[in-house]
């Protein structure tokens, strides 16, 4: 699956303590996830004997920071149907100076349909849902979308 990871600065912290919780579940996917938070995640080590030493350094992209346009990067996946899920753990104590992007970004993940966590236990139980990995389970996309590419004009 592809997997898009941000984290705000306040909640980084729990987002790589559940990336470490996760660490073997999250190797097998193919991550993208903005600047800082990418690179959080490619840093965190192997407990001792798992193979390799940093196991999601080689399937963690890393977009821009999301207030220099990782966010909206992660959306126009989104859009493009090339993102699977979505784990945000958002600072809800603070407007973000790019509160923009986040706003767009929650309304894109919710438009398409896509699996979106914006808290651990919520992350924990998309990741471990069997339908998660289940190759016969498609996501139906919202027939609002047609609606609105055919809508009279
Ligand atoms: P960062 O971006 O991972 O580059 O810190 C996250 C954000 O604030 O959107």
């Amino acid at each position: 699956m592809n997997i898009a990871l941000v984290a705000h600065d306040a909640r980084k912290k729990e987002l790589i303590e559940w990336a470490k919780y996760n660490l073997e579940e999250l190797s097998q996917h193919t991550l993208f996830a903005t600047g800082t938070t990418g690179r959080l995640l490619k840093e965190i080590p192997a407990p001792e004997g798992m193979e390799p030493a940093f196991p999601l350094a080689a399937n963690t992209t890393c977009l821009l920071s999301g207030p220099l346009g990782g966010d909206q990067q992660i959306g126009a996946m989104i859009a493009e149907g090339k993102i699977d899920a979505l784990f945000f753990f958002c600072d809800n104590l603070i407007v973000q100076g790019h509160q923009n992007d986040v706003s767009a970004l929650t309304r894109l993940a919710s438009l398409y349909n896509i699996a979106f966590a914006t808290n651990r236990t919520t992350a924990d139980m998309i990741l471990t849902s069997p339908l998660f990995k289940d190759e016969n389970y498609h996501k139906i996309l919202p027939t609002a979308i047609e609606n609105y590419k055919n809508r009279v004009l």
